[in-house]
């Protein structure tokens, strides 16, 4: 899975990690090359994009640290970038939902892609590693043979198949599992629907009925991983007429360009929820964005190594910032910094929390409808001031808030808003650097 694009990047990487300084035009042609790999792995044109840019812009504003070499911080951005366009803001998989039995769980997809294959290895999975009673039944009354190749591969993993009456249609076929499985107790049952070489109408049809009848909890769609951005085309066509809840790659195992993968999520906005990886029964794994990602880029060292660096800067940060404040220092670039540091939080409770004598003015922030689109701004208006107005917000007269303000896309009013808030803070900082100097804060700050 992934060889070639993996070599490429560690090609591209191992280059730039190895350099201690990085000029623009060093990161510059390292994206080129990124970005001429992934549309080599078949990676969709905007994906890679996407992608690209969004590297470009963390790259350039990324902060500096000794530990790191800036290739090394490049790498951890693309890794994360990567896990993104792999998982979008989920990063673990999530499992099949298959309470409230019996579970109807749909299988689609073209014909040829694993479909049938696959329901064996999820219902083995569900039945050795869930412990669940599981039902399978083939719809498929097109292909001769179908129905029996998924009794025979019932018989080879111990799970039970529908009975086959020959003659009936698909959505019969689906009546009846339904029946069946709600009598006999099963926790799930899985439908293999027909498969056509190309999507047409009337297997969409016959695939909505099928839908219809059934109200599956999960219609899972089986693709090629093979066939790259064709794979995606299938996926988008099947979610639009048919609706997916998730995706499964088939033929991970060959040496594929990996593309179906990183397009999948960005383009359909659903996830791949396995692999397989072979034909046996078993092949197949679930799919953890995280360790592909990992995979793909293969320098797992170097995104620890950062994360680790990450954290000792932003603790040496807040170090220094407590020595401010026990100084009674507390400027418009304190206070942009703690609002940055909110937002990155997601919210501002936790971090006053951790303050003493803050838990109050967490509140009335709160009270005064505090979030992130607030601090947004907030962090607007502070940019639109010069470095000697951030220093000393005091100087500003009525003629430069408008124009601050204006910077801002706000009004004065709101920047005068910002300004109390500074005043307020400022003061309590003071008083809290007094108690600091009697040994209060440093006990709380251990
Ligand atoms: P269907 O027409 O979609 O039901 O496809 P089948 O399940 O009959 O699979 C078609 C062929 O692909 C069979 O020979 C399978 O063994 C093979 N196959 C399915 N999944 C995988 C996989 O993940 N890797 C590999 N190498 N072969 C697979």
């Amino acid at each position: 899975m992934f060889e070639n694009l993996s070599e490429r990047l560690s090609g591209v990487f191992d280059r730039l990690t190895k350099q201690g300084a990085l000029s623009d035009s060093d990161v510059s042609t390292a994206l080129r090359e990124v970005r001429v790999a992934l549309l080599e792995a078949d990676v969709s044109l905007s994906v890679t994009r996407d992608f690209v840019k969004a590297v470009q812009e963390k790259a350039a504003g990324q902060s500096v640290t000794k530990s790191v070499t800036p290739g090394q911080q490049v790498v951890k951005i693309v890794h994360d970038e990567l896990v993104h366009v792999l998982a979008g803001d989920e990063t673990e998989p999530g499992e099949l939902k298959v309470d409230n039995p019996p579970a109807p769980i749909l299988m689609v997809g073209l014909q040829g892609s694993g479909k049938t294959t696959t329901t064996a290895k999820l219902a083995k999975r569900l039945s050795e590693k869930n412990g669940k009673r599981v039902l399978m039944a083939s719809l498929d009354t097109q292909r001769p043979a179908a129905q029996e190749q998924l009794a025979i591969l019932g018989k080879q993993i111990g799970v039970d198949t529908l009975p086959i009456i020959k003659g009936q249609s698909a959505v019969d076929i689906a009546k009846r599992a339904k029946q069946q499985a709600t009598l006999a107790g099963y926790d799930v049952y899985m439908l293999d629907t027909a498969g056509r070489l190309h999507i047409d109408q009337v297997l969409m049809d016959e695939v909505q009925a099928v839908r219809d009848v059934a109200n599956p909890r999960e219609t899972l769609l089986v693709v090629d991983g093979l066939t790259g951005q064709d794979a995606v085309n299938v996926a988008e066509e099947f979610d639009g007429k048919v609706g997916i809840s998730g995706v499964v790659l088939t033929r991970m195992d060959g040496d594929g360009r990996g593309g179906a993968a990183l397009s999948m999520r960005a383009v359909t906005g659903k996830p791949i929820k396995y692999v397989g990886l072979g034909e046996k029964l078993d092949a197949i794994e679930e799919f953890h964005p995280e360790r592909v990602a990992g995979r793909i880029l293969g320098m797992g060292d170097i995104v620890s190594l950062v994360e680790k660096a990450q954290e000792t800067i932003e603790a040496e940060q807040a170090e220094r910032m407590m020595k401010r404040f026990q100084k009674g220092l507390f400027n418009m670039n304190d206070l942009k910094a703690q609002l940055e540091q909110m937002m990155k939080m997601g919210g501002m409770e936790g971090i006053m929390g951790m303050m003493p004598g803050m838990g109050k003015m967490a509140k009335q922030v709160e009270e005064a409808g505090f979030n992130d689109k607030v601090l947004k701004r907030q962090v607007a208006l502070i940019q639109s001031m010069t470095k000697k107005e951030r220093a000393n917000p005091q100087i500003l007269q009525a003629s430069r808030k408008k124009r601050i303000a204006k910077g801002a896309g706000l009004e004065v009013s709101d920047l005068n808003k910002l300004l109390k808030m500074h005043r307020q803070m400022a003061d309590m900082m003071k008083k809290m650097g007094k108690m600091g100097k009697r040994g209060m804060l440093k006990g709380a700050l251990g």
